[in-house]
């Protein structure tokens, strides 16, 4: 028997626990940042494997590292996503991300033996949902020495890949001057017609913007009552882009129309930037070729990549810093969308468990064939290395 035939053995040995696991974390729904229970069950599970784990990485209390080394060799990262939704619980299905990750770990450890030379690493990332939990820990040189890394997403089909669009968040906050609005307007500096100034200049900009980038804004202040002249009004935008540069190039401009407007109705501007920026999805051929050579192995029909309906995450982030991939996994019956209650109902039933053992499977024979073959993993960094980010 290959190791591979092991390693599906182990899988299918570990399926009612990560089914288990994974029902455990779906019932007990916790929100970016708070997520200690979800990584305290994952930790247990993986140390229970083998796994040398730390509780706790780069200053992030929810997050976790889980090692298995048999010498010197690749790092390998399986990342485990274990965030819920507000009000709408693991509508995301993120329970299954966690319970695909650890299995693909439990399977590993369990063909250690026959593990070529090098180190499997699970990593809990925290607060996907906005909180960029793996911003902090890219920041905190978590990745740093990682070869390749790899996570899978729940969705309604198997699909090898979405692209996914970097986004940045600006807020322009507007102090102007009060003044009765009839009596006096003239006293007045109207920090409202500089948010509103800045929607018109964003809406011209928009005709000469790409298709597949987005700007989306709210006012969030707009001031007190329409017989003061609005001495402060604040409004926040969304800027997204499907590549890195043009994602800042578009922020730039985005800029400039807050301070046009600024200028034009002489109100004072301050920019209040969102250092978490995520960063778009740089792709790995190589990667995903590996994982869909296992995939079929292991009989998964896949449907086309997602290229155009495209959200944002912070796994873009990490594919910008190592080659990195992010199939999605069939945990929900067909055209069942994502931040659903549907969504959160289908993240626990059969259809689940399976996705979640095929998915597990299919990423532990990817990291044994990166482990037994350098020569993979040379050839995805080099690939990584020529890539426009
Ligand atoms: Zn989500
Ligand atoms: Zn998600």
């Amino acid at each position: 028997m290959s190791v591979k035939d092991h390693i599906a053995q182990a899988v299918d040995r570990l399926a009612d626990d990560l089914e288990a696991l994974s029902r455990l974390i779906h019932d007990t729904p916790e929100l970016a940042y708070e997520e200690v229970k979800a990584a305290g069950w994952l930790c247990d599970f993986l140390g229970k494997q083998g796994f040398k784990v730390e509780a706790g990485v780069a200053g992030v209390e929810t997050a976790f590292r889980a090692t298995i080394e048999t010498g010197d060799g690749p790092t390998v990262a399986i990342l485990c996503e274990y965030d819920a939704l507000p009000g709408i619980g693991h509508a995301c299905g993120h329970n299954a991300i966690a319970a695909a990750g650890a299995g693909a770990g439990g399977a590993l450890a369990a063909v250690r033996g026959q593990l070529p030379p090098g180190r499997i690493v699970v990593l809990g990332t925290p607060a996907e949902e906005g909180g960029g939990g793996k911003i902090r820990l890219i920041r905190g040189g978590v990745f740093a020495g990682v070869d390749a890394a790899m996570m899978v997403h729940g969705f309604d089909r198997w699909s090898p890949h979405m692209d996914l669009l970097g986004i940045v968040r600006v807020t322009f906050e507007f102090t102007g001057k009060a003044a009765h609005a009839s009596a006096d307007p003239w006293e007045g500096v109207n920090a409202l017609d500089a948010v509103i100034q800045t929607f018109n200049n964003v809406s011209m900009l928009r005709q000469q913007v790409r298709p597949e980038a987005r700007i989306h804004g709210i006012v969030t202040h707009g001031g007190a009552a329409p017989n003061i002249i609005p001495e402060f009004a604040a409004c926040t935008f969304y800027v997204r882009a499907p590549r890195l540069d043009d994602m800042w190039a578009l922020h730039k401009r985005v800029i400039a129309c807050g301070e046009g407007a600024a200028r034009a109705t002489g109100a004072t501007l301050r920019i209040v930037e969102n250092e978490n920026a995520y960063e778009p999805m740089r792709r790995n051929d190589t990667l995903l070729g590996l994982y869909r050579a296992n995939l079929a192995a292991l009989g998964v029909a896949e449907a086309p990549e997602i290229r155009e309906r495209a959200g944002s995450s912070d796994i873009g982030n990490v594919s910008q810093v190592v080659p990195a991939i992010q199939p999605m996994f069939k945990i929900a019956p067909d055209g069942t969308p994502i931040h659903s209650r549907d969504f959160e109902a289908a993240a626990v039933t059969p259809l689940a468990r399976q996705g979640i053992c095929a998915a597990a499977t299919a990423m532990a024979m990817t990291s044994y064939d990166l482990l037994a073959d350098p020569a993979l993993v040379a050839r995805a960094r080099a690939e990584f290395d020529a890539a426009r980010p």
